[in-house]
Protein backbone atom coordinates (compact mmCIF):
# COMPACT_ATOMS: atom_id res chain seq x y z
CA UNK A 1 0.00 0.00 0.00
CA UNK A 2 1.22 3.43 -0.84
CA UNK A 3 2.96 4.47 2.53
CA UNK A 4 1.28 8.04 2.72
CA UNK A 5 -2.30 6.78 2.35
CA UNK A 6 -1.15 4.27 4.72
CA UNK A 7 -0.27 6.86 7.23
CA UNK A 8 -3.94 7.96 6.44
CA UNK A 9 -5.89 5.31 6.89
CA UNK A 10 -3.91 4.59 10.19
CA UNK A 11 -4.42 8.31 11.63
CA UNK A 12 -7.89 7.47 10.96
CA UNK A 13 -10.53 7.03 13.64
CA UNK A 14 -12.24 3.94 13.28
CA UNK A 15 -12.13 0.57 14.75
CA UNK A 16 -10.46 -1.52 11.76
CA UNK A 17 -6.41 -2.94 13.54
CA UNK A 18 -4.12 -2.13 11.23
CA UNK A 19 -3.48 -5.98 10.03
CA UNK A 20 -7.60 -5.98 9.26
CA UNK A 21 -6.81 -2.78 7.19
CA UNK A 22 -3.79 -4.15 5.21
CA UNK A 23 -5.76 -7.23 4.50
CA UNK A 24 -8.47 -5.28 2.98
CA UNK A 25 -6.07 -3.31 0.33
CA UNK A 26 -4.24 -6.52 -0.26
CA UNK A 27 -8.01 -8.01 -1.25
CA UNK A 28 -9.07 -5.34 -2.53
CA UNK A 29 -5.64 -4.51 -4.81
CA UNK A 30 -6.13 -8.23 -6.22
CA UNK A 31 -9.77 -8.13 -7.39
CA UNK A 32 -9.40 -9.55 -11.08
CA UNK A 33 -13.19 -8.55 -12.33
CA UNK A 34 -14.38 -5.25 -13.56
CA UNK A 35 -17.15 -3.29 -11.96
CA UNK A 36 -17.05 -0.98 -8.90
CA UNK A 37 -16.26 -1.71 -4.96
CA UNK A 38 -18.99 -0.94 -2.32
CA UNK A 39 -18.24 -1.28 1.33
CA UNK A 40 -21.59 -0.76 3.79
CA UNK A 41 -20.58 0.63 6.58
CA UNK A 42 -18.09 3.40 6.70
CA UNK A 43 -18.43 5.17 9.89
CA UNK A 44 -15.29 7.82 9.79
CA UNK A 45 -13.98 6.65 6.59
CA UNK A 46 -11.14 4.20 8.10
CA UNK A 47 -11.74 1.38 6.07
CA UNK A 48 -12.86 3.29 3.22
CA UNK A 49 -9.29 4.55 2.98
CA UNK A 50 -7.61 1.23 2.69
CA UNK A 51 -10.36 0.11 0.14
CA UNK A 52 -10.31 3.52 -1.55
CA UNK A 53 -5.87 3.22 -2.07
CA UNK A 54 -7.01 0.05 -4.49
CA UNK A 55 -9.73 1.59 -5.77
CA UNK A 56 -7.88 4.76 -6.96
CA UNK A 57 -4.50 2.81 -8.37
CA UNK A 58 -7.04 0.83 -10.43
CA UNK A 59 -9.28 3.69 -11.49
CA UNK A 60 -12.58 2.01 -10.13
CA UNK A 61 -15.01 3.79 -7.94
CA UNK A 62 -15.68 2.84 -3.89
CA UNK A 63 -19.17 3.50 -2.32
CA UNK A 64 -19.41 4.28 1.00
CA UNK A 65 -22.71 3.91 2.03
CA UNK A 66 -23.59 4.59 5.73
CA UNK A 67 -26.35 6.65 6.94
CA UNK A 68 -23.74 8.30 9.70
CA UNK A 69 -26.16 7.88 12.04
CA UNK A 70 -24.28 5.10 14.43
CA UNK A 71 -25.06 1.32 14.70
CA UNK A 72 -26.44 0.16 17.97
CA UNK A 73 -23.24 -0.25 19.37
CA UNK A 74 -22.42 3.50 18.90
CA UNK A 75 -24.91 5.37 20.56
CA UNK A 76 -24.74 6.94 24.26
CA UNK A 77 -24.28 4.05 26.75
CA UNK A 78 -23.14 1.31 24.51
CA UNK A 79 -19.44 0.13 24.52
CA UNK A 80 -18.38 1.79 20.84
CA UNK A 81 -19.76 4.85 21.77
CA UNK A 82 -17.64 8.01 21.05
CA UNK A 83 -19.59 11.72 22.38
CA UNK A 84 -18.21 14.19 20.51
CA UNK A 85 -19.64 12.58 16.94
CA UNK A 86 -23.26 13.47 18.33
CA UNK A 87 -24.56 16.50 16.78
CA UNK A 88 -26.10 18.63 19.39
CA UNK A 89 -28.52 20.32 17.44
CA UNK A 90 -30.35 16.91 16.55
CA UNK A 91 -29.26 14.36 19.00
CA UNK A 92 -28.10 12.30 16.73
CA UNK A 93 -24.60 10.37 15.78
CA UNK A 94 -23.04 12.39 12.65
CA UNK A 95 -20.26 10.82 11.29
CA UNK A 96 -20.47 12.70 7.81
CA UNK A 97 -18.27 15.35 8.82
CA UNK A 98 -15.41 13.44 9.98
CA UNK A 99 -15.80 10.95 7.05
CA UNK A 100 -15.69 13.31 4.26
CA UNK A 101 -12.35 14.91 6.34
CA UNK A 102 -10.35 11.67 6.04
CA UNK A 103 -11.50 11.10 2.67
CA UNK A 104 -10.63 14.49 1.37
CA UNK A 105 -7.39 14.65 3.73
CA UNK A 106 -6.30 11.51 1.78
CA UNK A 107 -6.92 12.79 -1.74
CA UNK A 108 -9.29 9.64 -1.91
CA UNK A 109 -12.39 12.77 -3.34
CA UNK A 110 -11.90 11.64 -6.73
CA UNK A 111 -12.64 7.85 -5.91
CA UNK A 112 -14.67 7.36 -3.03
CA UNK A 113 -18.26 8.17 -3.34
CA UNK A 114 -20.33 8.31 0.01
CA UNK A 115 -23.87 7.14 -0.32
CA UNK A 116 -25.85 8.74 3.09
CA UNK A 117 -28.51 6.41 3.48
CA UNK A 118 -30.13 3.32 5.05
CA UNK A 119 -28.43 0.18 3.44
CA UNK A 120 -31.63 -1.20 2.28
CA UNK A 121 -33.21 1.17 1.00
CA UNK A 122 -30.20 1.76 -1.37
CA UNK A 123 -30.19 -1.92 -2.13
CA UNK A 124 -33.49 -1.80 -3.12
CA UNK A 125 -32.31 0.07 -6.42
CA UNK A 126 -29.04 -1.38 -6.85
CA UNK A 127 -27.95 -3.21 -9.72
CA UNK A 128 -24.69 -3.08 -10.49
CA UNK A 129 -22.35 -5.81 -10.32
CA UNK A 130 -19.83 -5.56 -7.71
CA UNK A 131 -16.04 -6.60 -8.50
CA UNK A 132 -15.58 -6.00 -4.44
CA UNK A 133 -18.18 -6.04 -1.20
CA UNK A 134 -17.12 -5.23 2.31
CA UNK A 135 -19.76 -5.93 4.97
CA UNK A 136 -19.25 -3.86 8.13
CA UNK A 137 -22.99 -2.42 8.96
CA UNK A 138 -24.98 -2.90 11.53
CA UNK A 139 -23.72 -5.72 13.67
CA UNK A 140 -27.43 -6.84 15.04
CA UNK A 141 -28.91 -10.02 13.70
CA UNK A 142 -31.58 -8.32 11.78
CA UNK A 143 -29.24 -6.08 9.74
CA UNK A 144 -26.51 -8.17 9.26
CA UNK A 145 -28.63 -10.79 7.75
CA UNK A 146 -30.31 -8.09 5.55
CA UNK A 147 -27.57 -7.02 4.77
CA UNK A 148 -26.17 -10.14 3.04
CA UNK A 149 -29.81 -10.86 1.47
CA UNK A 150 -29.62 -6.81 -0.05
CA UNK A 151 -26.06 -7.26 -1.15
CA UNK A 152 -24.38 -10.16 -1.66
CA UNK A 153 -26.20 -11.44 -4.58
CA UNK A 154 -24.69 -8.17 -6.44
CA UNK A 155 -21.11 -9.51 -5.83
CA UNK A 156 -19.95 -10.66 -9.42
CA UNK A 157 -18.55 -14.02 -9.87
CA UNK A 158 -14.65 -13.78 -9.93
CA UNK A 159 -15.89 -10.96 -7.42
CA UNK A 160 -14.46 -10.60 -3.49
CA UNK A 161 -16.47 -10.22 -0.36
CA UNK A 162 -15.11 -9.42 2.73
CA UNK A 163 -16.99 -9.79 6.39
CA UNK A 164 -15.67 -7.88 9.37
CA UNK A 165 -15.98 -8.93 12.37
CA UNK A 166 -16.31 -12.63 12.45
CA UNK A 167 -15.78 -13.76 15.52
CA UNK A 168 -16.22 -18.12 15.67
CA UNK A 169 -15.70 -17.94 19.44
CA UNK A 170 -18.87 -15.77 21.00
CA UNK A 171 -16.45 -15.43 23.86
CA UNK A 172 -14.72 -12.61 21.68
CA UNK A 173 -17.85 -11.06 20.05
CA UNK A 174 -21.06 -11.18 18.57
CA UNK A 175 -22.85 -13.52 15.95
CA UNK A 176 -24.22 -12.28 12.98
CA UNK A 177 -21.21 -11.34 11.40
CA UNK A 178 -20.43 -14.84 11.92
CA UNK A 179 -23.50 -16.42 10.85
CA UNK A 180 -23.44 -14.38 7.63
CA UNK A 181 -20.06 -15.66 6.69
CA UNK A 182 -21.01 -19.18 7.10
CA UNK A 183 -24.37 -18.51 5.11
CA UNK A 184 -22.00 -17.39 2.64
CA UNK A 185 -20.06 -20.65 2.57
CA UNK A 186 -22.70 -23.24 2.59
CA UNK A 187 -24.63 -21.53 -0.03
CA UNK A 188 -21.66 -23.24 -2.10
CA UNK A 189 -21.17 -19.86 -3.94
CA UNK A 190 -18.12 -18.40 -2.34
CA UNK A 191 -14.34 -19.79 -1.32
CA UNK A 192 -12.72 -18.74 1.38
CA UNK A 193 -9.28 -16.54 0.17
CA UNK A 194 -8.06 -15.03 3.60
CA UNK A 195 -8.59 -15.40 7.19
CA UNK A 196 -6.91 -12.12 9.37
CA UNK A 197 -7.57 -11.08 12.47
CA UNK A 198 -11.63 -11.20 12.31
CA UNK A 199 -11.43 -10.30 9.26
CA UNK A 200 -12.64 -13.36 6.52
CA UNK A 201 -12.15 -13.06 2.24
CA UNK A 202 -14.07 -14.63 0.29
CA UNK A 203 -14.37 -15.00 -3.51
CA UNK A 204 -17.39 -15.86 -5.32
CA UNK A 205 -17.07 -18.78 -7.64
CA UNK A 206 -20.66 -19.76 -8.50
CA UNK A 207 -22.93 -16.91 -9.68
CA UNK A 208 -25.81 -15.80 -7.45
CA UNK A 209 -28.80 -17.83 -6.93
CA UNK A 210 -30.94 -14.98 -5.26
N1 LIG B 1 -15.87 0.22 8.42
C1 LIG B 1 -15.80 1.23 9.45
C2 LIG B 1 -16.59 0.90 10.69
C3 LIG B 1 -18.08 0.78 10.46
S1 LIG B 1 -18.98 0.86 11.97
C4 LIG B 1 -14.32 1.49 9.83
O1 LIG B 1 -13.44 0.95 9.23
O2 LIG B 1 -14.04 2.26 10.74
C5 LIG B 1 -20.59 0.44 11.40
C6 LIG B 1 -21.29 1.55 10.60
O3 LIG B 1 -22.46 0.97 10.03
C7 LIG B 1 -21.75 2.77 11.41
O4 LIG B 1 -21.12 3.93 10.94
C8 LIG B 1 -23.28 2.82 11.17
O5 LIG B 1 -23.79 4.14 10.99
C9 LIG B 1 -23.44 2.00 9.91
N2 LIG B 1 -24.74 1.40 9.77
C10 LIG B 1 -25.37 0.58 10.65
N3 LIG B 1 -26.57 0.21 10.19
C11 LIG B 1 -26.74 0.81 8.97
C12 LIG B 1 -27.78 0.83 7.99
N4 LIG B 1 -28.91 0.15 8.18
N5 LIG B 1 -27.60 1.56 6.88
C13 LIG B 1 -26.46 2.27 6.69
N6 LIG B 1 -25.43 2.28 7.57
C14 LIG B 1 -25.56 1.56 8.70
MG1 LIG C 1 -16.03 -3.68 12.01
Amino acid sequence: MDPELLAHAEAARGFMPSDEGLALNAAAAAVEVDGPFLEVGSYCGKSAVYLGAAAQRSGRVLFALDHHRGSEENQVGWEHHEADLVDPAVAKMDTLPVFRRTIHDAGLEDTVVALVGDSPTVGSVWSTPLALLFIDGGHGSEPAHRDYDTWVPHVAVGGILLIHDVFPDPADGGRPPYEIYLRALESGEFEEVGVTGSLRTLRRIVSSSG
